[in-house]
């Protein structure tokens, strides 16, 4: 159990449908949030991320299912009377009104005036870093900078709950990974309750306290980033969530610790860890590129799983060697550090592919 889940819940979703004709946007979805958790939905285009979060925020209406908040049912709430902080894609920012009036416009709605207007806006103003930008017009911003007004308008008013939709996507990769970073730290110091949706992986792993998978309406599996991706529960987790071999088989042997693996007549040893699988079974073995190093074949005599092989493709990707080696498994993607490996090696050239028994997760094929 994390550190968020021992926290009360904040935000309750209970067997939540909604279809739109035949498809099932949502099919069944419940998730406990925790209060002050950042969690993220995350799934390819069409998996009812936005449609959930929607259902959360008020502007879509479940056919059946509920939401709680504080254990309080909110399902006839208005959006406003839910009082969520919001950042959405329609949402832009008022194009006539100044940072500081953008940011000042949610407390104005409430009532908020004079000195503790202008405090609860410039404390804001600090947090997103926006002081030496607050007097201009939001066409005077860049992309990055009117994401982080959007952001200080919806925690302005100290909300509970700040829902997020894709709120980074309009912008280029590198000001994305700053953005990120930012607005996990901005979570951290804060604890209020996020719930994000987006359809990147590397954005859900750094930002999130948990992730949840969802594919055609309905959740996959739902932890934090580093358990979903060293645990993942099925091939379409595993493979939607970082890369991974994956080697099909059947179990050939078990010991106290260890299954050997039958694949494609190649004995591949497994340490058991969790993974329970009896003799004979089927079984597929996930393995993540980075748990798989290439060597030269007379370098790998011990090693307990090892594959000759030829470099099909090479590649020197940032600090990463990448390589697709053709073996009698199958093609096998590696990636290793670049500094440790000597150069890098070439199409045609021998190798040995090497992994520990501990390096796979067994998954279900589904
Ligand atoms: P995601 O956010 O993961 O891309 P959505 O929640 O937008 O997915 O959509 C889930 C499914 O519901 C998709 O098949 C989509 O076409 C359908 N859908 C969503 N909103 C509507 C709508 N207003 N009318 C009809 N179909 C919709």
């Amino acid at each position: 159990m994390n550190k968020a889940q021992e926290k009360p819940i904040a935000l309750s979703i209970r067997n939540l449908v909604k279809t739109y004709g035949k498809v099932a946007a949502i099919d069944n979805v419940s998730l406990d949030i925790a209060s002050g958790e950042f969690l993220s939905l995350l799934g390819p285009s069409g998996s009812g991320k936005s449609t959930i979060l929607m259902a959360i925020a008020g502007f879509v209406t479940p056919d059946s299912g509920e939401i709680l908040l504080n254990g309080q049912k909110i399902d006839a709430l208005s959006p406003e009377k839910r009082q969520f902080g919001v950042v959405f894609q329609g949402y832009a920012l008022f194009p006539h009104m100044s940072v500081r009036g953008n940011i000042a416009y949610p407390l104005k709605l409430r009532g908020i005036k004079g000195a503790e207007l202008d405090a609860q806006v410039e404390r804001t103003i600090d947090l997103v870093h926006l002081s030496a930008l607050a007097d201009r017009m939001p066409r005077q911003l860049s992309g990055g900078q009117q994401q982080r007004v959007a952001l200080a308008r919806a925690l302005v008013f100290d909300p509970s709950v700040v829902l997020l939709d894709e709120p980074l996507s309009a912008l280029d990769k590198k000001l994305r990974a700053e953005l990120q970073f930012e607005l996990r730290s901005l979570h951290q110091r804060l604890g209020t309750t996020f719930v994000n949706v987006t359809h990147d992986q590397e954005e859900a792993m750094t930002m999130s306290d948990r992730i949840v998978i969802l594919r055609d309406g309905a959740v996959q599996q739902i932890g934090a980033p580093d358990s979903l991706y060293n645990r993942p529960s099925t091939r379409f987790v595993a493979d939607f969530l970082g890369r991974a071999n994956f080697l099909e088989g059947a179990v050939s042997s078990v010991n106290g610790t260890e299954l050997k693996i039958d694949v494609k007549g190649i004995a591949v040893r497994h340490a058991k860890g969790k993974d329970a699988a009896a003799q004979g079974e089927k079984t597929l073995l996930a393995l993540r590129p980075e748990r798989i190093a290439v060597v030269s074949p007379d370098q790998a005599k011990t090693s307990l799983n090892r594959i000759d092989g030829s470099v099909q493709t090479s590649a020197f990707v940032g600090s990463q060697y990448v390589y697709v080696i053709d073996t009698p498994l199958g093609t096998i993607e590696s990636q290793m550090p670049a500094f440790e490996a000597g150069p890098l090696r070439q199409p045609g050239a021998q190798v040995a592919v090497t992994w520990s028994p501990e390096a796979g997760v067994l998954v279900k094929d589904k």
